[in-house]
């Protein structure tokens, strides 16, 4: 796969403090009887033609933040700022250029698509809701967007389950495309499909990256396929960010235990290299009670004392490396 595009330095999403919190309710009158805490408040910019992988166990609150981003679900705190502009507060009208600006791609192709729409129409469908009328116009795109995909133009007129899981999912891109947006979110695009298939949806993602500038957050809960396509990584740990800092610091320099079990997993190519495997005890505890201090201290080998109690801070710790741990 090839080397990340450059960068620069201009945020296209600024994430500060953000917040999700579910009610949760019980008996006839239901009643709040307390909060699934999803996310608890994360930061983080992105780049213009920069890619943030945001990675964790499942349950950690990734995809829930990816939604309150583009407030697929109203977030409980904090701000989302595209362009420099606060879209937290917006009502949906407001809303509406920014959602241009901003797509998302799921990890089920299959689901997320239409069965009874072509793929030409699943295409079209952003053109036609956001004021291009034109049928032509609007073919005319869509079948550009199938040849930069790679799909071929006869087949605009195939319905989803005709195409196989990889082409389903460079329909949901080319669909993405469609409004020529600076950021697309990324919900596990990668891990329904065939290792191999994995590789072409990747490159394909960054070749498009480098011709449109376009700034993803590529939210995986798998750290080596995260690392061939992130400038920097936040690794997310039951609502909150442990660790945040470039792919290359997290790779041969990662500071949290909890990312240190992460990469410990991760396969290394040259077999005279050997990780140390750290396998993590448990699961995820629950985000409806989660453990006091350090959520972290009822898996990390390392707790003290201090960590039941006292939640640690996210402290730069070098340059651009961002770590949450008492001992770090
Ligand atoms: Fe482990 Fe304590 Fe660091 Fe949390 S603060 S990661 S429990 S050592």
């Amino acid at each position: 796969m090839a080397d990340p595009t450059p960068i620069l330095e201009a945020p296209i999403l600024e994430v500060r403090d953000l917040k999700k919190h579910f009610p949760v309710k019980k008996g006839v009158l239901r009643r709040t009887v307390g909060h699934v805490y999803a996310v608890d408040g994360i930061s983080f910019t992105i780049n213009e033609g920069e890619t943030l992988g945001l990675v964790g166990e499942s349950g950690c609150g990734k995809s829930t933040a990816g939604r309150a981003i583009l407030r697929l679900i109203e977030p409980t705190g904090g701000t989302v700022k595209m362009m420099g502009q606060d879209i937290s507060k917006l009502s949906k009208k407001e809303l509406r250029p920014f959602r241009r600006q901003a797509q998302i791609v799921f990890q089920d192709p299959f689901s997320s698509l239409n069965p009874r729409m072509t793929a030409g129409d699943i295409v079209g469908e952003p053109l036609l809701v956001h004021g291009v009328r034109g049928k032509k116009e609007r073919n005319e795109r869509v079948a550009a967007l199938f040849d930069r995909v790679g799909l071929r133009r006869a087949q605009m007129s195939n319905f989803p389950h005709q195409f196989s899981g990889g082409q389903r999912q460079r329909i949901c891109i080319a669909r993405a495309l469609a409004l020529d947006p600076k950021l697309i979110v990324g919900d596990e695009p990668v891990s329904a499909l065939d290792v191999s298939i994995q590789a072409q949806v990747i490159n394909l993602l960054q070749d498009l990256q480098r011709e449109r500038r376009l700034s993803y957050l590529f939210i995986s809960h798998n750290l080596a396929v995260v690392e061939h396509i992130s400038h920097r990584i936040a690794v997310m740990y039951l609502g909150r960010i442990v660790e945040y800092a470039s792919t290359r610091q997290i790779f041969t320099n990662g500071q949290h235990p909890y990312t240190e079990a992460l990469l410990s997993a991760v396969p290394v190519p040259d077999p005279a290299v050997k990780r140390q495997k750290r396998v993590l005890q448990g699961d995820v505890p629950s985000p409806v009670n989660p453990p006091s201090g350090c959520h972290f201290h009822t898996r990390c080998p390392y707790a003290i004392d201090r960590c039941k109690v006292e939640a640690p801070l996210l402290r730069e710790i070098a340059p651009g490396h961002h770590v949450s741990c008492h001992l770090r």
